[in-house]
């Protein structure tokens, strides 16, 4: 990760969108500011009888269109900054796919991987106890993020039923199956990456099938989204995970059931038979057709937008690119199909999850699957039609469309007293 102020850049692309539409001034300034920010600090007993403190947030950005909604990353990066951009992108992402809720996140600064399961639970359990009071399934629902899943999402609906005296699955999304989870959600957001591509590549009249595909991260999300495009016949040629890239250009690309199977085993995508070794800087600027960074913010800045070969970026990841290297990738005629719509099919699902948490009645996986699509080529192609309207990019068309959304319904409420 980098010090580039993920904060900043938020900002810088509410502020492009507002000049672009001519937003209220009011209107500009209600969106700037989060609702609300709440910084906890979480006291752990650890395994060897030590108490340690982290640092956790939640913030919430909007509410205007219904409950604040987002996931609650661990990282030892984590910072308040980071969370109030990830609060806000989204306030954008759920109002492009049209769900009914606003934006929200969460984080706490730890490294989950020094970290055992006790401690993970007695932290996660402390943090739910701490944000009580502000979060519940009709005012802030929360979901997973980096290095945090169902395992966590269990613990933290437990805390909290526990707390308010009531089973409550609605509070949480992306809960294991068994207690209110939805079929499809784990892939979700790798699926939805896969539509977005697939809609991309038919506007640069790119053939999927000869298609040669570039992974950064190979977290839940980058890996469905090798698996989706994989499945959808074309090449992952490199991916990578922190401890390191691969590039393979062999016919058909990557085996990429048998590399799942080698990361599982070995924690790491390295030594993956056949492959070359390559650095995070080699891959970024591969020759390839399509670039999906799936791994953290800031990855393709001023220093490698020019570098990057790729027809198109589909950003899998939140804030992978800078808005000066938009402006370069721009420049050079490339597709960066942005984070508040790529990677938009998670939160989606998790939006189908908590209908069936309120309703008691659980759908099958091709429902899911169906209706997912449904919401990915529809925000796809009306933000493909806000950027032509405007004459501007697939990023500024995205925050036009959104920013546009969530000012009707401030409006539509009106501003109390
Ligand atoms: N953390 C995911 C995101 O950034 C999912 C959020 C959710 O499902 O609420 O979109």
């Amino acid at each position: 990760m980098s010090d580039i102020n993920p904060f900043e850049n938020a900002l810088k692309q509410l502020d492009e969108a507002a000049r672009i539409m001519h937003l209220d001034e009011g209107m500009h300034e209600v969106l700037r500011t989060p609702k609300r920010v709440l910084t906890v600090s979480i006291p752990v007993r650890m395994d060897d009888g030590r108490v340690k403190v982290f640092i956790g947030h939640r913030v919430q950005h909007n509410d205007a269109r219904g409950p604040y909604k987002g996931g609650i990353r661990y990282h030892p990066q984590v910072t308040l900054d980071e969370v109030k951009a990830l609060a806000m992108w989204m306030t954008w992402k759920c109002a492009i796919v049209d769900v009914p809720f606003g934006g929200g996140k969460g984080g706490i600064a730890c490294d989950p991987k020094s970290m055992s399961e006790h401690e993970l639970e007695r932290l996660s359990r402390r943090y739910a106890y701490m944000i009580s009071d502000i979060i519940g399934p009709y005012v802030d629902i929360s979901a997973p993020d980096v290095y945090t899943g169902p395992r966590e999402m269990a613990w933290i609906m437990d805390t909290y039923s526990a707390l308010k005296g009531s089973i409550s699955p609605g509070v949480i999304t992306g809960k294991p199956l068994n207690i209110g989870g939805s079929k499809g959600r784990t892939e979700a957001t790798g699926l939805g990456v896969a539509f977005c591509v697939r809609e991309g590549a038919k506007k640069l009249n790119v053939d999927l099938k000869s298609a040669r595909v570039v992974i950064q991260g190979f977290g839940n999300a980058g890996t469905y989204a090798a698996k989706f495009l994989k499945q959808m016949g074309a090449s992952i040629i490199a991916v990578s995970d922190s401890k390191g890239g691969i590039f393979y250009d062999g016919k058909d690309g990557l085996d990429v059931e048998a590399l799942i199977e080698h990361k599982t085993r070995t924690g790491m995508v390295r030594g993956f038979r056949n492959a070359r070794e390559i650095t995070n800087k080699e891959l970024l600027e591969l020759e390839c057709d399509i670039l999906v960074p799936a791994a953290y913010e800031n990855q393709i800045t001023k220093d490698n937008a020019e570098n990057i070969k790729a027809k198109m970026v589909a950003e899998a990841a939140n804030g992978p690119t800078t808005p000066e290297a938009d402006e370069i990738l721009f420049k050079k005629g490339k597709l960066v199909v942005p984070d508040i719509l790529a990677n938009a099919g998670g939160v989606t699902v998790s939006y189908f999850e908590w209908v069936q948490n309120l309703t008691r009645d659980y759908w099958s996986y091709e429902k899911v699957h169906d209706m997912l699509e449904g919401k990915m080529v529809t925000a796809f192609n009306d933000v493909y039609r806000t950027a032509e309207e405007y004459k501007v990019d697939m990023r500024k068309g995205s925050m036009v469309l959104a920013v546009n959304r969530v000012v009707d319904a401030i409006k539509a409420r009106g501003i109390w007293p």
